[in-house]
């Protein structure tokens, strides 16, 4: 098949490019790099099967005949979202719509990737597919929230409509290597800060919970689903729950570091509870994870300790150059 994977230039897009490079598939990649980076996807230039275009989504586009749409050109982590709240709208909204109408256009099959987030701070727990969700329609998260719920509403109208053969995949917290380091999610901020030696930043009193899925199992997960009949949304992300201090402490033992725990304001609308229920995945797609924190987190450090290092030598460079 001929893939396109907006947002292929991410954390989560870039492995499943690989993934799917490692079906035969050929894979365009389309991304404007405003949260991702080319050296997610660097180890592809000299693959002949992979195409890398530089471009909005939120502007019309056409990469020619495809098979399949997987749209997953989003900002995800709270930081991000928030700094581009206008783009994280519009690319749930205007980018859905042209990933739809490629799809459309070139009878192909079409993955949205949703998130947890359209459960918001839920009322709920563990969250099913069928929960309808408890989110703030003007916080600031809400930028993020309401244009993945509108984008799930624009892929359910397209198959209505135009008959589009449609998945949709609600992801919950995702970690692994390629996490961006500065996204502010809380595993890239805890490995960072411990690697670092710097105190660990707990957002409230840390009793807030959410569960997390290796990247690996992750794109497991999705490419079960794409190849599957399943239209309504399905939860793929870990079910094991861990307060936010769990995670903290566990961070700790990993990277055998001695920093210490600070506290600051939680967030305004951070979810208190988050855990998948993913009884839908289990019994249709007969997914589920298989590693657990611990040993994500390990399979992760060597990825953070090299960012680091990438990090401070860019850093070292600046401050050379300003010297000069
Ligand atoms: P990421 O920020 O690493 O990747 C998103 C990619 O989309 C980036 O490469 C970015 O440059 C690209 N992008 C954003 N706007 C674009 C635009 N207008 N045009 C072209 N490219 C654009 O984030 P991620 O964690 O890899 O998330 C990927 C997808 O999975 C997102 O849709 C996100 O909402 C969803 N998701 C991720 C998680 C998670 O825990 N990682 C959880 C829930 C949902
Ligand atoms: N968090 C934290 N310290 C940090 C970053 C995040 O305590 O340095 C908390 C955050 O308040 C939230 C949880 O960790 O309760 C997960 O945050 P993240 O930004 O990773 O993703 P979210 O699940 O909120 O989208």
């Amino acid at each position: 098949m001929r893939v396109l994977v907006t947002g292929g230039a991410g954390f989560v897009g870039s492995h499943l490019c690989d993934a799917l490079l490692a079906e035969n598939h050929q894979v365009v990649c389309v991304d404007n790099l405003l949260t991702g980076s080319l050296r997610n996807i660097a180890h592809l230039k000299n693959e002949p099967r992979f195409e890398f275009v530089q471009q909005d989504v939120n502007q019309p586009y056409d990469v020619g005949p495809v098979d399949y749409v997987f749209h997953f050109a989003s900002p995800a982590s709270p930081v991000d979202y928030m700094e581009h709240g206008i783009e994280t709208l519009k690319v749930g909204s205007l980018g859905s719509f042209h990933s739809l109408d490629l799809a459309k256009k070139y009878g192909a099959k079409y993955m949205l990737a949703s998130t947890s987030e359209c459960y918001g701070d839920p009322l709920e727990h563990p969250q099913k597919e069928t929960y309808w969700g408890n989110v703030n329609t003007i916080g600031p998260r809400s930028v993020y929230d309401e244009s993945k719920r509108f984008a799930e509403a624009a892929t359910m109208a397209y198959r209505r409509y135009h008959k589009v053969d449609t998945r949709i995949l609600r992801i919950f917290n995702t970690y692994g290597p390629r996490l961006q380091l500065n996204d502010g999610r809380v595993i890239s901020n805890f490995m960072k800060q411990a690697l670092r030696g710097e105190p660990l930043t707990v957002y409230g009193d840390g009793k807030q919970t959410r569960s997390f899925c290796y990247v690996s199992d992750e794109v497991e997960g999705i490419l079960r689903l794409s190849r599957s009949d399943i239209h309504d949304p399905v939860n793929i992300g870990n079910p094991v729950e861990f307060t936010i201090l769990e995670c903290a402490h566990l961070v700790l033992k990993v990277t055998a570091s001695r920093s210490p725990i600070t506290y600051e304001p939680l967030p305004q609308d951070d979810p208190k509870q988050r855990r998948p229920d993913i009884s839908k995945a289990r019994e249709l797609l007969g997914w589920e994870p298989k590693i657990n924190l611990e040993t994500g987190l390990k399979l992760s450090m060597e990825y953070f300790q090299q960012a680091i290092e990438i990090q401070d030598a860019a850093k070292a460079g600046r401050q050379q150059t300003v010297a000069v």
